[in-house]
């Protein structure tokens, strides 16, 4: 999750100073449109499907494992704040030892 918003921040001040450069390409009437477009098209939209990738891809551990019903199970980062390690579906840190329901 920390990555998404990571690139986020990235991207959001590459399309500052790319607006900034080309400010003087377009009129000053279109700026809303153009403005609104690039945002959703350069910094929303990605960061929406790399959520879903996200989602997909620890789909497992959130819906079919032991922490994903343990309270020290941190689900926005996939993380056991206990052991601050990323459980998989193969691996549970504590073993079950330290799980607590939530
Ligand atoms: S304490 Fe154990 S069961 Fe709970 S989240 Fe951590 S590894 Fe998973």
């Amino acid at each position: 999750m920390g990555g998404i918003i990571f690139w986020a921040i990235i991207r959001t001040a590459i399309l500052i100073i790319l607006l900034w450069v080309f400010s003087d390409w377009f009129e000053y009437k279109y700026w809303w449109a153009i403005l609104s477009l690039t945002v959703y098209g350069f910094i929303i939209h990605p960061a929406v499907v790399q959520y879903k990738l996200f989602l997909a891809k620890n789909r497992e551990v959130l819906t079919n494992t032991l922490c994903s019903s343990c309270k020290h199970f941190d689900e926005t980062a996939v993380l056991c704040l206990k052991y601050d390690k990323h459980p998989t579906k193969y691996d549970i840190p504590c073993e079950g030892a330290e799980w607590e329901p939530e």
